[in-house]
């Protein structure tokens, strides 16, 4: 509710040596910082105490030596990499907009600076697990595990297992079947790179289609996403009609609304036909 609060920090002054020039990083030139976090300032407004908010003194310092720290050829990495550090350092901060300018950048023109500007979030998102092949239990547990330890994803909650009856032609073992939901700093692509890896870690051997799997990890929802494309398509095109991956969202997030048909995981379960 309170999570669109900035707190903004201007003109902020670093001597580093980013640049693509040999002369650039031996040199050093000074950069200028300006940041904007996006975080509920509610607590802190209220109780009017610095342990509620996210101190700009702080960050600042921050800003500095980790800029000071490293080194990048590009402002285009720099921005990256120093967004990533500050999501990562201030558990409060949920987004920020990071705009690194270069006032005495190598350009033989008149120009007052150049800059790249760039805004990076946490992001909300839902996992379907699976797996019907093998110690199933111990699958699903590690999948989780693996998640846990990326340090670029929070695992937030996860659903008990199901017991599934297999879909399809194939004759195959039941499933157990979970769903989690998670932060990551990933883009979408990122995170099925990263969901793939773990796959792979588990030996996942598919030789038929729909036939049985050590792993099989889903991206269901990632924020309000609506994106259909070659390699991934979100929301997941088939959740609203599968029973196993609607009984433990509406476990997790009952009253979570479908960007696509607008119901909640609740309804959308309570509508799929009888078996
Ligand atoms: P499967 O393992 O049968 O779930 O299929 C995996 C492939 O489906 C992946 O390599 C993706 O390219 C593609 N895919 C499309 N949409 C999604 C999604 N939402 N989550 C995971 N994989 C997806």
């Amino acid at each position: 509710m309170f999570d669109q609060d900035k707190i903004r920090i201007r003109g902020l002054r670093i001597f580093a040596h980013h640049g693509v020039y040999e002369e650039e990083t031996r040199l050093g030139q000074t950069f200028v910082v300006n940041a904007t976090l996006f975080t509920s300032t509610r607590k802190g407004g209220m109780r009017d105490c610095l342990e509620d908010t996210i101190s700009y003194a702080d960050v600042c310092q921050f800003l500095t030596d980790y800029l000071q720290q490293n080194t990048w050829k590009l402002l285009e990495a720099a921005v990256e990499h120093t967004c990533r550090a500050l999501l990562l350092r201030y558990p409060l901060l949920h987004k920020v907009e990071l705009e690194l300018e270069k006032p005495s950048a190598p350009i033989p023109l008149p120009f007052d600076s150049v800059s790249v500007s760039i805004t990076r979030s946490w992001h909300r998102v839902f996992i379907a697990l699976g797996s019907n092949m093998g110690d199933k239990q111990g699958y699903l547990d590690g999948a989780v595990q693996a998640l846990k330890e990326n340090p670029c994803i929070r695992v937030d909650k996860t659903s008990s297992y199901y017991v599934t009856e297999p879909y399809g032609d194939v004759i195959q073992d039941d499933f157990l079947n979970g769903a989690l939901e998670l932060h990551t700093l990933y883009s979408p692509e990122e995170l099925l790179e990263v969901l793939h890896t773990i796959e792979k870690a588990a030996k996942r051997e598919r030789l038929v289609h729909w036939g049985p799997r050590t792993l099989d990890l889903d991206i269901l929802l990632y924020d309000v996403l609506i994106q259909d494309g070659p390699v991934l398509t979100i929301p997941h095109p088939d959740m609203q009609n599968r029973d196993f991956v609607l009984r433990p969202m509406v476990e997790i997030a009952p009253h979570l609304v479908h960007p696509v048909y607008q119901k909640s995981m609740k309804t959308l379960l309570n509508e799929l036909p009888q078996k």
